[in-house]
């Protein structure tokens, strides 16, 4: 299926104004084709705040739209904080019913820029051990709520002359759960007339959600797939993460092979080190076997540990035997980078989902 970038674009910003698609919106403000294509040009490429700053429209335009609440932009920032080192800073994006959604920029002493996106407001799939599952799901986001969290840093980063090179579906929310608009706000991501993000800088993180990792690898793009597995065994993961009820380690094992041999792609796996739940010897080996051989990475990934959760974050020491364990066993693994500790006290969800800095591996 094709997925025309400035008809989505258009139809999520006429909906929000009380239209029923693109269609109508542009019939309203008898808006021709070229007119259509500048004002998403200026919103999604030329980054402009709003449409009352695009002079090459005719002034009554503009104002006819602004009147009618038209707006570039379906998020706006509440809370921006940025850590000590400059590095890491996290937002808090009201959307306009009200609800809050958090987006995080990261930046690796220039060499890269990423930014972790929400899909939801909240998340319905209640892992123990994450502040967002365990408030429980609100509702989906649109494409352009998720690609305006992006559009918002883009600009910030612009006024310094940067850009964004990677996003990741890490935020808030589960985005197999709320696939049309995800798989949409990639095509608003990697829209040569945008932001122009390629495919293999995206990188979407699932919970593991069977049929929906099917669906995915029929897209035939080049975006990146990650699979919270969190545990090694049906056991571990059944304890930490109710979803395993619903698609056992089995299931989604099988699953992500099939994506594999469809896509020959790589698949990551973000495995989060919980004190004295997953992260032993044992939990390492049976790891390793299920990894073993085939074209997969690990990530493991430091707990930030949420205020009133039960769990604790394994120690660095014990993270990094595990990883000897797997890098033994010839398994690709690479140790997070906790960016943002400093002020990822209030998220339990937004944070180190970053780049391969510190690598397990000796290779
Ligand atoms: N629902 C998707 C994407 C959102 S969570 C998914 O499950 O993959 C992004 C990643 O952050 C997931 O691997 C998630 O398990 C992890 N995570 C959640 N809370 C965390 C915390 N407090 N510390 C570290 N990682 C966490």
């Amino acid at each position: 299926m094709t997925r025309d970038p400035l008809r989505i674009w258009f139809d999520d910003v006429a909906r929000r104004i009380g239209f029923a698609d693109s269609d109508e919106f542009a019939r309203a403000f008898e808006l021709k084709p070229f007119r259509l294509k500048q004002i998403y040009r200026a919103a999604a490429k030329e980054l402009c705040a709003d449409v009352g700053e695009v002079t090459t429209l005719p002034k009554e335009l503009r104002a006819e739209l602004q009147s009618r609440g038209f707006s570039f932009s379906s998020v706006t920032p509440v809370v921006l904080q940025r850590s000590n080192d400059g590095q890491t800073t996290k937002g808090l994006f009201k959307l306009r019913d009200g609800n809050e959604v958090e987006a995080v920029l990261m930046e690796h002493y220039g060499d890269r820029t990423t930014v972790c996106i929400s899909s939801q407001a909240g998340c319905a799939f209640a892992c123990a051990f994450c502040s967002t599952g365990q408030a429980g799901f609100t509702r989906n986001l649109d494409a352009t709520e998720i690609f305006d969290q992006a559009r918002f840093f883009a600009r910030e980063l612009a006024t310094r002359n940067k850009r964004i090179t990677n996003i990741v579906f890490m935020g808030m929310g589960e985005p197999f759960h709320n696939y049309e608009a995800v798989m949409n706000g990639v095509a608003l991501l990697h829209d040569p007339h945008g932001l122009g993000l390629g495919h293999r800088h995206i990188t979407i993180s699932t919970v593991g959600l069977v049929d929906k990792i099917d669906r995915f690898a029929d897209e035939g793009l080049q975006v990146n797939l990650a699979i919270s597995l969190h545990a090694p065994s049906d056991r571990v993961r059944g304890a930490i993460m109710p979803v395993n009820r619903k698609f056992d380690m089995g299931e989604l094992m099988a699953a992500v092979e099939r994506y594999v041999e469809k896509t020959n792609r790589k698949v990551f796996f973000e495995y989060v080190m919980l004190e004295g739940i997953n992260d032993d010897e044992t939990c390492a080996n049976e790891l390793a076997a299920l990894m073993r051989g085939r074209l997969y990475h690990v990530n493991l990934i430091p707990y930030n540990s949420t205020p009133d959760g039960p769990f604790q974050g394994t120690a660095d020491a014990r993270i990094w035997a595990f990883a000897a364990v797997l890098d033994k066993a010839g398994v690709p693994t690479t140790v997070r980078k906790n960016m943002g500790r400093d002020i990822s006290a209030a998220c339990g969800q937004l944070r180190a989902e970053t780049q391969p800095k510190a690598h397990a591996s000796a290779k």
